[in-house]
């Protein structure tokens, strides 16, 4: 076997994975995979007009190199006329395995953080509609920006507390936690019986009502009581 590229090789890339950073802490929190709830607040199933309020959650993923951080400004992306912001509570994961009981399952918990399920809406509708997956709606580049997570040890965990989001200073969306369907341990539960998860998984929540277009030039801030903040810019669209 060869111990060296051959000049014509193009070089053996190198991939960085993506971190988070965790408040009061130096060490940052690697990403592994995010793991996102479809729908979780009953006046947001009414609001998008979809699905029995009874149905078990059900789970799709964005790429971990889709997290942006607090701060960052993200580009109107392309393939997309009808970009939206969804505020979730992101729970993170420090430990893992399958058919986690809800009994036990916060013990996988590291800590949580305010996330933002960016959605070409357009797109979500249209792969819907064919039946075809959500990819192209939910998991494109920079969809997943997400704040400094914050340890248990911090925040504790929190079911109860106002979750926000305000573009340019108005208010667009509010509900609280103590709304959500399925609660964090039944969520981690349902999602445990069909993956192995593992320290460094991301779970976004599911978001209130209010959901919105967004617009280049738009400033974002989203917020769960006792847990965080995050801000975000919308930047010019994408060529
Ligand atoms: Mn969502």
């Amino acid at each position: 076997m060869d111990s060296c590229l051959r000049s014509s090789d193009p070089p053996v890339p190198v991939l960085m994975a993506a971190t988070l950073p965790i408040a009061g802490l130096s060490a940052r929190f690697p990403v592994r995979r995010i793991y996102c709830v479809g729908r979780n607040y009953v006046e947001h199933i009414r609001e998008m007009k979809e699905g029995d309020e009874r149905d078990p959650p059900f789970f799709f993923q964005k790429p971990s190199d889709a997290i942006v951080e607090d701060g960052a400004t993200i580009a109107y992306p392309a393939d997309t006329d009808d970009f939206q912001f969804e505020i979730e509570l992101v729970v993170a994961l420090g430990a893992g395995g399958r058919n986690l009981s809800s009994g036990n399952a916060l013990e996988a918990v590291f800590g949580y953080a305010v996330g933002i399920d960016l959605t070409r809406r357009d797109q979500q509708r249209h792969m819907r509609a064919k039946m075809l997956p959500w990819e192209r709606g939910k998991s494109f580049d920079a969809s997943a920006p997400c704040g400094a997570i914050h340890r248990v040890s911090e925040v504790g965990h929190p079911s109860r507390g106002g979750i926000t989001l305000e573009v340019n200073s108005r208010e667009r969306q509010r509900g609280d936690l103590d709304q959500m369907i399925w609660n964090v341990p039944e969520i981690i539960a349902n999602l445990s019986a069909s993956y192995r998860l593992a320290p460094g998984d991301l779970v976004m929540t599911g978001t209130p009502a209010g959901v919105g277009r967004l617009s280049p030039g738009d400033h974002v801030r989203g917020a769960v009581e006792g847990v965080g903040k995050i801000a975000i810019t919308i930047g010019a669209r994408e060529a």
